[in-house]
């Protein structure tokens, strides 16, 4: 049955009273005000030609207004487009256009990028309750399966971003996914990162269709994050490595009482051993590392609490989730070997928005004739069925015609006790084609070199895997999400 987000929204006002929906630090919205204010702005809405076929675009930090206009653009049967405030304007200009929004609500501290972007009509997001105020509630809209739910435009990781367009079908198959991992109504799940990215969505989308609780961090920060955790008893939260990373660096994380923890989730980067074991001791409560991308097709998850021996896998494939391994031509490889990962499952995009050429691109078709999404990650399944995750293609080092894995240099270099974190990219190199370069951020109070670093892990590195050379960083450049920018890293050594 096709799950209408807008009006799993309105029945959960009516059913859900008094229970909190929405949480913001200092404010807590029950479930009827939250429901009487998705139908105020979906009133407005409508009344502004807002409908099926239309799409809004927001450019704002997480808040309870942003979470409303997300909610009422859903109900009024449009599609919402959450724009990458971390983007470049000449990005968001491209976006603006793109996705064919005819209104952009942005917050005030993004207001001056959101005028010159080049939407139709602009309007603070922080008035949105004022300006709604003098509409008529509505009711959720009807929808259908292929209606468009959301445009994500892609991290941008690896290059420009796409624009992923998710329809209703696509969002309602995720959600009964999600529910498998013990997602309930009595939930109190927490988001920090940005409303633009999947990640998020992943943890707000079930948590608001099931009539739970969530809350809203505008921006992380790990004393906030814990206060929260213990103020609200908070059951789940879905972050990112670094998220995980700053919290196990933190003094005072141990005072804090976790103790109604159930679940945690971490997506959207490599979650290392070493990181793993320490959330594990200190966390109460599963944690459950998820691999996926925006597009689709593709879903694993591992619970690393109950597979301690698997956690350099990011797990088994979900339910009903067929993933191949193929090689540089395009074709199967036997089981147990490396190749790209392509995927096939329930929620497979619709395409890429306006680029049908990049959607092509991105599929493989097996003998059958059944359509894969391929990840652009290197890896292999294991005889347990177990994902082992390598590098992205784009990351791996091919050097003097051996293919070399940043993620396996990586792990070693965070072997280092003094090694807090640590990235590896190629660089060019006239004797090898491509030689690996390290990047670390020693722990605090270290008191070793990069040299002595990179001499320690050539030691434990095979031959033809070794580092050319270490250098040392304050903190490794990441994206808002959290991710490893190895573009950033990559490009002052491959200028020309
Ligand atoms: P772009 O496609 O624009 O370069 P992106 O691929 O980073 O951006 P997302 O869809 O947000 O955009 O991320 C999906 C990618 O993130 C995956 O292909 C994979 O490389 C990485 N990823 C996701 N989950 C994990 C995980 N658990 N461990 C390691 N990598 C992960
Ligand atoms: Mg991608």
């Amino acid at each position: 049955t096709l799950l209408n987000f807008g009006q799993e929204i309105a029945r959960n006002a009516a059913r859900m009273g008094d229970k909190p929906a929405v949480i913001v630090p200092g404010r807590t919205v029950t479930w009827s005000d939250f429901g009487a204010m998705v139908a105020q702005v979906t009133g407005k809405l409508r009344a502004a030609g807002v409908g099926r076929g239309t799409f809004v675009a927001t450019l704002s930090e997480n808040s309870l207004e942003n979470v409303v206009l997300f909610c009422a653009t859903l109900s009024a049967g449009a599609c919402v487009v959450p724009l990458p405030f971390s983007a470049t304007s000449e990005a968001l200009t491209r976006m603006m256009s793109d996705s064919g929004a005819g209104m952009l609500f942005a917050s005030p501290t993004q207001m001056d990028t959101a005028k010159g972007l080049g939407a139709p009509v602009l309007l603070d997001l922080s008035d949105l309750m004022d300006w709604a105020a003098d509409a008529e509630p509505l009711a959720p809209q009807e929808v259908q399966a292929d209606d468009l739910f959301n445009i994500i435009y892609s991290s941008g990781t690896t290059g420009l971003p796409k624009g992923i367009i998710h329809d209703h079908r696509f969002r309602s198959r995720q959600l009964a996914r999600i529910t498998r991992f013990g997602l309930d109504q009595d939930a109190r799940l927490i988001i920090s990162t940005p409303l633009y990215s999947n990640t998020t969505l992943f943890g707000m989308l079930p948590t608001l269709s099931l009539g739970a609780t969530l809350v809203v961090m505008p921006k992380f920060n790990t004393i906030e994050f814990l206060d929260l955790s213990q103020q609200h008893a908070l059951t789940h939260a879905i972050l990112v490595p670094v998220q995980y990373m700053r919290l196990m660096a933190e003094p005072r994380f141990d005072d804090f009482d976790l103790s109604a923890y159930q679940c945690k989730f971490s997506t959207s980067a490599p979650l290392p051993g070493t990181l793993i074991s320490k959330i594990i001791d200190r966390w109460p409560g599963n944690l459950i590392e998820v691999y996926g991308m925006t597009e689709g097709g593709i879903s694993t998850a591992l619970n690393c609490t109950a597979f301690p021996d698997k956690w350099d896998t990011v797990g088994k494939a979900g339910e009903g989730i067929d993933v191949r391994v193929i090689d540089e031509q395009g074709n199967e490889l036997p089981a147990g070997e490396f190749g790209e990962l392509v995927g096939r499952g329930p929620s497979m995009m619709p395409g890429y928005h306006n680029a049908e050429d990049k959607t092509a691109e991105l599929l493989w078709t097996d003998a059958e004739g059944n359509h894969f999404i391929r990840t652009g990650d290197m890896g292999r399944i294991d005889e347990d069925g177990f994902i082992h995750l390598m590098d992205r293609k784009k990351d791996m080092i091919i050097s003097g015609g051996f293919n070399i894995y940043a993620a396996d240099l990586e792990a070693v270099l965070r072997q280092h006790p003094q090694v807090a974190d640590a990235a590896v990219i190629a660089i060019p190199s006239e004797a090898w084609g491509e030689t690996p370069l390290g990047f670390v951020v020693l722990s605090n109070g270290a008191d070793t070199t990069p040299e002595d670093v990179c001499a320690w892990a050539n030691e434990r590195l095979g031959k033809t895997q070794r580092l050319s050379r270490v250098i040392g960083m304050d903190e490794l450049p990441r994206s808002e999400i959290g991710k490893v920018l190895k573009k950033d890293l990559r490009a002052p050594y491959w200028e020309k």
